[in-house]
């Protein structure tokens, strides 16, 4: 268990480690306002890549804490999908009993 926590902190110190190279990097090639923006961007971006490969690694993926938690809100949607055509439930992007893409939402 305290193997895992210290890599967990190493992992990210390396990651705290690369986003402050990856800002003074873009402050010193972009102005200002437009650096702050790519800044914030590129960090959305990597928190969203960390909790991705976090996920992965994790058997068994969700209710594991807040990576756990995060992940089922977006998987577990309560929301159902219906054929606005003829009412199927489905989630695919058509709807596999007429092939109709339009689709509504409902729980
Ligand atoms: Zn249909």
């Amino acid at each position: 268990m305290s193997y895992n926590n210290k890599q967990f902190l190493i992992i990210q110190m390396i990651w705290i480690g690369i986003s402050i190279g990856i800002s003074l990097t873009i402050s010193m090639l972009v102005p200002f306002p437009f650096s702050l923006v790519a800044i914030i961007g590129i960090f959305i971006l990597l928190n969203f890549y960390m909790r991705k490969r976090m996920m992965s690694r994790m058997a068994g993926g969700r209710g594991v804490g807040m990576f756990g938690s995060m992940s089922s809100m977006f998987e577990d949607n309560s929301l159902n999908y219906y054929c606005m055509t003829c009412g199927t439930k489905h989630k695919e992007a058509a709807c596999p009993n007429c092939g109709s893409k339009m689709k509504r939402v409902g729980s």
